[in-house]
């Protein structure tokens, strides 16, 4: 980081727990090589707290922030404005201050994960996410930009799959005159989603499953793949696996697709290219250090 003094400007990121995110490491890096000086600080925030930090923040001319577990969705009430999607997917990982006061929250989860599918053509192609949680909206809304013909969703509960449908508002008449198919599944239904598994092109785990310290019971190196171990062998050769997970790298999921010679993505790039979407729309600058970030964040996690 470059030297702090009186004409340095506050970024940073509200949570609880933050001490543990790679963020300041990966902005202050790519900062320090863009040459602004601004410094990005982890700042933990409980969510009574939320409110009176928005404003202080504010008042203190703080050029952006990152949300994160778990106020993403309690921060939506509390911006001054929020836009279409980040409002549609409930979710709000961005704040930019607004030019009316207050704050403009966005999600660039959506970008993030999006950036390193975007060297392939997904146009009438399959996909499946399984989980129904907070990031598996994002890459939802991700892949429908993408497209694709056929989008499903697997859970463990159908009430998470229902909540999931209802809230990106998948029963609506818009939805009801495109073209694209979207199913929820529940997981405990095998050939149903046997048959999904045969034919997609790209499979998407959002769960926690396979991350280090989970703390799922699950999380044993052998045991630990979202919806088990057989399912997998329905897959065909060419199928895309994409984890959110970062820590470890690979995660066991990856590295058995690895092993029978499959494409893989882990969730370093979607985090990394989250945080740049974050620091062109805090700088108004295209272009951003990203391999800088990504060396910082490699480092980071000692990889
Ligand atoms: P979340 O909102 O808690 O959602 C987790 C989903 O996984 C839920 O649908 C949950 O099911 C399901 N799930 C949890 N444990 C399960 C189990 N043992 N078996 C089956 N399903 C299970 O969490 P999130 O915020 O979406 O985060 C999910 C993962 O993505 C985390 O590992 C996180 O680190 C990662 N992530 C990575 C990035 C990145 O930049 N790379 C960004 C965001 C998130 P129920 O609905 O039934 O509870």
């Amino acid at each position: 980081m470059g030297m702090i003094n009186g004409k340095t400007k506050l970024v940073g990121l509200l949570g609880q727990p933050v001490n543990h995110s790679l963020s300041p490491a990966i902005h202050n890096a790519a900062l320090q090589e863009m040459g602004i000086n601004w410094c990005y600080v982890a700042l933990p925030c409980k969510k009574e707290n939320l409110q009176p930090a928005l404003k202080t923040l504010r008042d203190f001319d703080c050029k952006g922030l990152n949300i994160t577990i778990p106020h993403k969705n309690s921060i939506v009430p509390l911006c001054a404005e929020v836009n279409l999607i980040a409002k549609r997917i409930g979710a709000v990982n961005t704040l930019i201050p607004h030019q009316n006061g207050g704050w403009k929250g966005l999600n660039t989860d959506i970008e993030g994960f999006l950036a390193p599918l975007k060297t392939t053509d997904w146009e009438d192609k399959e996909a499946v996410i399984i989980g129904c949680g907070g990031s598996a909206r994002a890459v939802f809304a991700g892949l429908e930009k993408l497209k694709l013909s056929k989008i499903t969703i697997v859970g463990r509960k159908e009430s998470s799959i229902n909540q999931f449908l209802t809230d990106l508002e998948i029963f609506s008449d818009s939805f009801l005159t495109s073209k694209r198919s979207i199913t929820g599944l529940l997981q405990d239904e095998d050939l149903a989603l046997i048959e999904r598994l045969k034919t997609t092109n790209l499979v998407v785990n959002t769960t926690p499953i396979g991350m280090q310290s989970s703390g799922d019971k699950r999380s044993s190196p052998e045991l630990a793949m979202p919806l088990g171990q057989e399912i997998w062998s329905n897959l065909h050769s060419n199928t895309l696996l994409y984890d959110l997970i970062y820590t470890p790298r690979p995660t066991p999921w990856l590295n058995w697709g690895r092993n029978q010679g499959m494409k893989t993505i882990d969730g370093l790039e979607m985090l990394i290219q989250q945080g740049a979407a974050s620091l062109r729309l805090w700088t108004g600058k295209h272009e951003i250090p990203i391999d800088v970030m990504r060396e910082k964040a490699k480092n980071c996690l000692k990889i």
